[in-house]
């Protein structure tokens, strides 16, 4: 066993212990299965996990996450993420949170001039293409700070999701709202 998997470990039977502390029955309620309010697209980013920024307890967000909280249609991990929080677990709210000092904004930002990278078929270079159509000219990604370029992508997202077929057909009554979460201060900022 490595040094990192003991912490792991440890650390989650702390977890495990503090719960019980405050409620022994806590993981018979998780077992008998979930109704979460929201589904929630966020980035990977180490730094974001949303149900931390939140203060939510387990079993209230269904999350999917990715590189800069993108909605690209051809994506069916999303997609079926989105289809079953819609379908089945019939979530009341979507929640898009983008977040600053986004790696895959910058990325995606820095290559603009660099379109010969996009060829590369490395899955990272081919998913910043993606971001790339959610950020301004390269002009603008200079001039705007990273909250602005963080909720320009956000609300590009939203607009991607209310075309999504998906949405479309499940969800266009569930409202959709857009946070950007800061972490110069660490809170959420709603920006629809
Ligand atoms: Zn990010």
């Amino acid at each position: 066993m490595t040094l990192t998997e003991t912490n792991l470990i440890k650390q989650n039977e702390q977890f495990v212990t503090e719960i019980l502390q405050q409620d022994p029955a806590y993981f018979h309620k998780l077992v008998k299965g979930q109704s979460p309010e929201y589904f929630v697209l966020a980035c990977s980013d180490s730094r974001v996990s949303p149900s931390v920024t939140a203060n939510m307890p387990l079993g209230n967000m269904f999350v999917h996450r990715n590189v800069a909280n993108q909605v690209v249609e051809g994506d069916h991990s999303f997609s079926a993420g989105l289809y079953y929080a819609l379908k089945h677990l019939k979530v009341k709210k979507i929640l898009i949170e983008g977040h600053t000092q986004c790696g895959g904004i910058q990325a995606a930002c820095e290559m603009k001039q660099e379109q010969s990278n996009l060829q590369k078929d490395d899955g990272f270079h081919l998913w910043v293409s993606e971001i790339q159509q959610n950020v301004p000219s390269k002009h603008q990604c200079d001039e705007l700070t990273s909250f602005e370029l963080s909720k320009l992508n956000v609300l590009n997202q939203i607009e991607n999701l209310k075309k999504h077929p998906v949405y479309i057909k499940y969800g266009s009554n569930v409202d959709i709202i857009g946070f950007v979460f800061d972490l110069s201060s660490g809170k959420l900022q709603k920006v629809t």
